[in-house]
């Protein structure tokens, strides 16, 4: 009786609650929010100074006194507080924007992915964290189900599907069949750890220090998997962020190399410095990293039942997440793991579509929940 009064004022609405990415869809509504997980705080009132973009573009500029955190760094809730004020912020921002209803009397229901290796402990943390962010009822679903449910997976069929999904801080694997996960890895390798290799070879070879935010836009700018991309980047979606040009680098193409300017500090020198930097160079540094990635899916592989590999070799890999964009990074899973692999046509909201999806088919969303360490 009470739910239905609160649902009347709230939208309900479903999370990614990613490493890198938050993303929020409301019911009827689709994906209103999309922000990266970062938080800023000062450091010794203990508020919360920005949320999000804002918070991210502090990154690497901070003073003493204020923090940037990425509260699920790794995949796990590293920052309980942090994490709790970032869901009650995007909660809250949902139910501002365009409504009449003050926000207050919202108490929606709220439908989140989370990284399947948490903990029960932490799991409990961000349950916890939803309910006191207001919602009314929260559930928990492992991002490689919602995920498999955004990419339209039967996933109640008994025919195994492999979900590989690369993100900032964690790759998840995972083989589902009959509603649940047969098998699954969660490797703290991806995203971020591709950045880092950058950063590591050309602090290496070229003595320079680049930023964070400056590895990455290398990676995602010029950074391939495989020599021969079938598909050329330009025809891939960027990160919506990053479209533009920064300051930092800058690309160009010579005799279908590409290359990309980059700026950082000379090692040496101290001083800022500026290099040329090729795709062959950024495959080289990006390749121990994907072999790490490929080698946990060729074992998670090994580890399921052979009818189930069979069912994988007929569909494929499922490829999502933020990762996948990488070029050429299907060419080298196939060619390593002999699967056939298909990408997401968006693998950055795979996930979120997964939880609205969830959120509109109550039958469902009671079967894939998950339970464990919850009231
Ligand atoms: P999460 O679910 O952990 O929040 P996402 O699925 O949102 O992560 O993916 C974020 C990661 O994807 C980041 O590490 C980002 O650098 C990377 N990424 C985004 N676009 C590209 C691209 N075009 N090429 C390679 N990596 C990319
Ligand atoms: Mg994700």
């Amino acid at each position: 009786m009470f739910n239905k009064f609160f649902s009347l004022f709230s939208h309900d609405i479903g999370i990614d609650l990613g490493t890198a990415n938050t993303l929020v869809w409301v019911r009827g509504k689709g994906i209103v929010i999309r922000e990266p997980s970062v938080v800023a705080i000062h450091k010794k009132t203990k508020s919360v100074v920005a949320i999000g973009t804002d918070a991210k573009k502090m990154v690497g500029k901070t003073p003493a006194t204020i923090v940037t955190i990425s509260p699920l760094k790794n995949g796990v809730i590293s920052d309980f507080d942090a994490t709790m004020h970032m869901l009650s912020s995007f909660i809250q921002q949902v139910h501002e924007v365009g409504s009449i209803i003050p926000s207050v009397w919202a108490r929606p229901k709220v439908v989140i992915g989370i990284p399947s290796a948490v903990t029960e402990v932490e799991r409990r943390a961000v349950w916890e964290a939803a309910l006191s962010a207001n919602a009314r009822e929260a559930y928990l679903i492992e991002e490689p189900m919602a995920a498999a449910v955004g990419e339209g997976v039967s996933v109640f069929q008994p025919t195994g599907a492999m979900i590989v999904d690369i993100g900032g801080g964690t790759t998840e694997i995972a083989i589902i069949s009959l509603g649940g996960i047969v098998v699954s890895r969660s490797l703290r390798i991806a995203g971020v750890e591709m950045d880092q290799a950058i950063s590591h070879y050309i602090r290496l070879r070229h003595g320079l220090l680049l930023g964070e935010s400056t590895a990455e836009d290398l990676k995602i700018k010029i950074g391939s998997a495989y020599k021969k991309s079938s598909r050329p980047k330009a025809d891939r979606p960027l990160d919506e962020k990053i479209k533009k040009d920064s300051e930092e680098v800058k690309t160009e193409e010579v005799r279908g190399d590409k290359m990309a300017i980059i700026r950082g500090r000379d090692i040496e020198t101290g001083l800022p410095k500026s290099i040329r930097i090729t795709e062959v160079e950024v495959r080289e540094a990006l390749a121990p990293v994907l072999s790490r990635i490929i080698e946990e899916i060729a074992d998670t592989l090994e580890a399921a039942p052979p009818d189930l590999t069979s069912d994988i070799l007929e569909h494929g890999i499922l490829l999502t997440g933020g990762g996948s964009l990488l070029s050429g990074i299907d060419h080298l899973i196939v060619e390593r793991t002999k699967m056939p692999v298909v990408i997401s046509d968006d693998p950055l909201t795979s996930v979120v579509r997964g939880t609205g999806k969830l959120l509109e088919d109550e039958s469902m969303l009671d079967r894939v929940k998950v339970t464990g360490g919850l009231r």
